[in-house]
């Protein structure tokens, strides 16, 4: 790939050619992620803030000379990413902050930011002449991958922990790919994905494990910066499960920067369940993370053993940011306050970021004066059952005008 220097182990710092090694560093195992490593001297003379603003592509491929692909042949004609970011005005009000921003990734095509990551992957699998691709998910990765994949034809086995909400599983099933629901945990799921991939040799997305992904999902970071013309916020927040997202985001601020497109990046700030916060632990406790056994609503990011840990936890400090946990009713609260407020559905991993958000102003971690951008990572249609916990009901009535009145005078309903 013509801008990629090479590809660095995240553990023993040791170079690879991106044609030697398809995804962890043989020396460290399954552990050393790589990390893409790109020529930025070379990426200046065909990328430009002016190049740029002249770019009618409107998807995630407005930044190709920043992604791992020499060209656009064998991607999915679904269009992802260039998701909106919303100024969040009825927010602001309702808040009292000055400057809030949320970034929708539930508008895209599988309704997940993990679109952006295996638009990547099915790239990658057809360079390698694989039509096979496997991956294990809580759940959107693995539909994201299925929608995508069904878009060019390529065929999907699929590893889900058997709990997986519903909806997630009807869009595989949709997409046509092979299910297996794993009777465990996601962490198990993942396990026996990338036995199966050693043994049948299937190409596999796995995050973390595939260097790719976090390429994808840095895009999310490069549209943010566009969408505010390059005045780079104070503050992002991010829900986090293994960690690929808010690594990726980092990862985007980071080319800016080595592009002198951005001359700071913002802090970084990590989300996660009470109930499954080794991340949040690990950043604001000693940097090592510790293993747990998940216990949240927010499915998508019930991960007791974060792939991406270390480099999440390395990317965080980084940026000088912090962790920050929340309660489920503190989610399932910010899913209420999103939709109510703003007509923003998010699903309990999608509102996580929101929800840290609403904590950290309480707690005055961030000022109602700083500039902040809220991630929606997913939407509301993916997890009904949770949404459904918020509370509130229906009201039966027959059908005719004198049931309706009644009802209406009885309940004190405002007409
Ligand atoms: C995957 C996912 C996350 C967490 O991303 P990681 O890369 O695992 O940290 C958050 N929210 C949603 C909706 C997701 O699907
Ligand atoms: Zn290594």
């Amino acid at each position: 790939m013509k801008n990629i220097k090479h590809l660095k182990c995240l553990l023993c710092g040791k170079k690879y050619r991106t044609d030697d090694v398809r995804y962890t560093c043989p020396d460290c195992g399954n552990n050393g992620i790589l990390e893409v490593v790109y020529d930025y001297d070379k990426i200046k003379t065909e990328f430009s803030k002016d190049l740029l603003s002249k770019n009618i592509n409107f998807s995630m491929w407005r930044y190709l000379p920043l992604l791992p692909l020499d060209g656009l042949e064998k991607a999915s004609p679904l269009q992802v990413g260039w998701t909106p970011l919303y100024e969040a005005k009825r927010l602001r009000g309702k808040l009292g902050v000055n400057s809030l921003w949320i970034k929708d990734d539930g508008r895209n095509p599988t309704a997940s930011l993990k679109d952006r990551a295996s638009s990547i992957a099915v790239v990658k699998a057809q360079e390698l002449g694989e039509n096979i691709i496997t991956c294990a998910s809580t759940g959107n990765a693995a539909s994201s991958l299925a929608g995508i994949s069904a878009s060019l034809g390529l065929k999907n086995f699929i590893f889900i922990p058997e709990r997986a909400p519903q909806a997630k599983v009807a869009q595989l099933l949709v997409f046509g790919a092979t299910v297996f629901a794993v009777k465990g945990s996601y962490d198990d799921a993942f396990a026996l994905s990338i036995k199966a991939t050693e043994v049948f040799g299937w190409y596999n997305r796995n995050t973390a494990f595939n260097p790719y992904m976090v390429e994808g999902k840095k895009t999310v970071a490069l549209e943010i910066a566009e969408q505010l013309n390059f005045d780079i916020p104070d503050y992002v927040f991010v829900s986090v499960g293994d960690g690929c997202i808010i690594s990726g985001i980092a990862k985007g601020f980071y080319d800016l920067l080595s592009l002198n497109f951005i001359d700071r990046v913002p802090r970084l700030i990590a989300v996660q369940a009470m109930g499954c916060k080794p991340i949040v632990d690990a950043v604001n406790g000693d940097g090592i993370v510790r293993f747990v056994k998940p216990n949240t609503i927010a499915d998508s990011i019930a991960v007791g053993i974060p792939r991406n840990g270390t480099m999440a936890v390395r990317d965080i400090r980084n940026s000088n940011g912090f962790g920050v946990a929340v309660e489920d009713s503190e989610i399932l609260d910010a899913i209420k306050l999103l939709g109510s407020t703003e007509g923003i559905f998010a699903e309990p991993a999608g509102a996580t970021g929101f929800a840290g958000y609403l904590k950290s102003l309480r707690e005055g971690l961030v000022s109602p004066r700083d500039k902040v951008v809220i991630l929606v990572t997913g939407n509301g249609l993916k997890d009904i059952e949770s949404a459904m916990k918020i509370g509130g009901k229906t009201i039966p009535v027959e059908p005719n005008m004198d049931s309706l009145q009644e009802i209406i005078l009885k309940e004190g309903i405002e007409s």
